[in-house]
């Protein structure tokens, strides 16, 4: 019986690979259920199947762009996400509209080559063109990739790689070593050129596909401009020498500079930053694979990256797993517990769970994947409408959730646009297979190939994986930092030697139908700064909310709870709608008065996850998650 179930899974997914539904791509082979599968399936449905792909396309086609905006970054983000997720939900209109889009693009190259919507006399100069094209790129990369595989559109797929040729050739032309607009690249765009630079991403992959030397030179000379002038990004010395990414301004910036300044110079820009750095790691990877390059030099490049990362983890990121304020890096991590103008910009959350991926793949740290999870249960789904069909431009840590901002003039902007890149890095990295080890690094009940996961994690502190493969495979289990005590069971035998923060391996001959079982610790920890109090649950940040129990927000805390400590007192509890995911209550010391017998007793107080906290969108509907702790001078 089960041989029969599992030869039927393996009809199905070959049928589906037979009709180009699956394109290849990671998330490809899991399908997530319960709520994370709901959340998905809404937000594909209503956001990237619904997205208007002639509107996103017109500007391209419109070419009437005279203020330096960015229109064209929409469809390439658009493309990052539509083409996985056509292959996660093979649905014929999302296929139609993906078809239609790429018509549209390709017609509206010109000539020369340019794909956009700057006049001749403004292009590749101030503003977001070059940042616009590195998008373009990705989107016809994106789109040959997906559609390579497909026999009916392979020749399309050949079609948009040569236009993403073309448009690279271009670019080198105009504003590359010797390019005949007598400026560098680095020079263009904002932020000190970070925003321009990140076009290193695309122009890698560009030569990781063709194996064409001159894309390779191209990005060589992309990495000079990020690292040598003392005015551009300087993305390599003041990471190598412990400059704090938030510190990075000092040189060629003024702090009493105006506006414009600031944005043409400015480091701390945190979105272009880190698309630097995920560019700079694929050029490493790209020089270490082909063997070319200074090796002493793409070391000090992974190095930076690296460094830079776990700076943001150690100053920047919040218990939310979210960071910046107005996009910008501030030491953010020690004061959160104030609020902030512009908190967590959902582009800034998506661009770093992205590089987290990256250097998951990397450097097979398991840190890496606890960042992604806390990113992703906290600040992304806080990002998040509840139907799915848009994202927040910044989701503070107290206060309430609201649309974002309309761009350029259109109903969209770049965290609308990003949104649904962003739940690619969960979905990608949650199970990852080749022929020798299969690796989770996240729990949710999903399906994936060879194997099943039944969890109601993080809700639950428990997952349970049965196998539907027979033979020799290595099964690696992320164990998180933050858990303590695991305990790892398979087939109702306790396995020694589970760590925190490390991957578990099961190295066996698989049965079908073998279980294990996963439980993790997962106490409530209370986090203490500054007189203020937060709590945590595993990877999720607690909150109240306005549609929960009466009690006053701003009541304090009584003083004596302690950073660290474990609030043993608290259970879940039943919510009263499906718009919290989860809820839990506990009796704790809150109050102004406790001079009298009555005062002196606790109250109950129910919490949500952060990220089901003001989910309505409604103005009225607020919600905190740091608390004072009263003073006692
Ligand atoms: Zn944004």
């Amino acid at each position: 019986m089960r041989k029969v179930e599992s030869a039927m899974r393996n009809l199905s997914l070959a049928v589906m690979v037979a009709a180009g539904m699956l394109w290849g791509t990671a998330s490809a082979q899991v399908r997530l259920k319960g709520y994370l599968g709901d959340r998905l399936d809404q937000m594909i449905e209503h956001h990237v199947v619904g997205t208007d792909i002639d509107y996103l396309t017109a500007p391209f086609i419109e070419k009437t762009e005279r203020k330096n905006w960015w229109h064209t970054e929409f469809w390439g983000k658009y493309m990052h996400s539509a083409m996985p997720y056509l292959g996660y939900a093979g649905s014929q209109k999302l296929k139609v509209n993906i078809e239609r889009g790429i018509d549209r693009i390709l017609a509206s190259q010109e000539p020369c080559g340019y794909i956009g919507n700057y006049p001749d006399e403004l292009r590749l100069g101030e503003g977001w063109d070059v940042w616009g094209i590195k998008y373009t790129m990705m989107g016809l990369i994106y789109y040959s990739d997906g559609a390579k595989g497909d026999l009916v559109l392979a020749t399309r797929a050949a079609a948009a790689l040569n236009a993403c040729r073309k448009l690279c050739d271009y670019v080198i032309a105009e504003i590359g070593p010797e390019g005949k607009r007598g400026r560098e690249l680095w020079q263009t765009g904002n932020w000190s050129g970070y925003a321009s630079s990140s076009i290193l991403e695309p122009v890698v992959w560009l030569y990781n596909r063709t194996g064409e030397k001159k894309y390779l030179d191209f990005a060589s000379y992309i990495v000079r401009g990020m690292i040598e002038p003392r005015q551009g990004p300087r993305l390599c010395d003041l990471a190598l020498a412990g400059v704090s990414v938030a510190d990075r301004n000092e040189s060629g910036y003024r702090k009493d500079a105006a506006w414009q300044y600031v944005c043409k110079y400015g480091r701390s820009k945190a979105y272009e930053m880190m698309s630097c750095y995920q560019g700079l790691l694929d050029y490493v990877l790209a020089c270490q694979k082909s063997q070319i390059g200074d090796q002493e030099l793409l070391g000090k490049l992974r190095r930076a990256a690296i460094l830079s990362a776990e700076n943001i983890v150690r100053e920047e990121i919040n218990l939310a797993g979210g960071c910046t304020s107005s996009e910008a890096w501030f030491h953010g991590a020690k004061k959160q517990h104030l609020p902030y103008l512009h908190l967590q910009e959902t582009c800034v959350i998506t661009t770093w769970m992205r590089l987290c991926g990256k250097l998951l793949s990397i450097t097979g740290e398991a840190k890496w994947a606890d960042e992604i999870e806390r990113t992703f249960y906290n600040a992304y789904l806080a990002a998040m409408k509840a139907d799915g069909s848009e994202f927040a431009g910044y989701t503070p840590l107290s206060g309430n959730r609201y649309h974002g901002q309309h761009h350029c003039y259109m109903h969209t902007d770049c965290c609308t646009a990003n949104g649904p890149r962003g739940f690619l890095c969960f979905l990608d990295n949650l199970f990852v297979r080749d022929n020798s080890a299969a690796t989770f690094n996240f729990y949710a009940s999903a399906l994936v190939d060879g194997f099943d996961m039944y969890s109601l994690y993080p809700r639950e502190n428990y997952a349970r994986i049965v196998s539907h493969i027979t033979g020799q495979l290595e099964l690696r289990l992320r164990i998180p930092g933050w858990s303590r005590q695991t305990s790892v069971v398979l087939n109702g035998k306790a396995l020694e030697g589970v760590e925190p923060g490390m991957y578990f391996t099961i190295a066996r001959d698989w049965q079908l139908g073998d279980i294990v079982e996963i439980t993790f610790d997962m106490p409530v920890v209370a986090h203490v700064l500054e007189h203020n109090v937060a709590f945590t649950r595993g990877p999720i940040l607690f909150a109240r909310d306005s549609r929960l129990d009466a009690g006053d927000f701003t009541e304090p805390f009584r003083r004596g709870i302690r950073d660290g400590q474990v609030i043993e007192s608290f259970h879940p509890v039943r919510a009263a709608s499906d718009d919290f995911w989860m809820q839990f209550a506990a009796v704790l010391p809150v109050g102004a008065h406790n001079e009298n017998p009555e005062g002196a007793h606790g109250s109950m107080l129910t919490f949500c996850d952060y990220a089901s906290a003001g989910n309505s969108w409604h103005r009225d509907n607020y919600y905190r998650t740091w608390f004072p702790i009263e003073l006692a001078p």
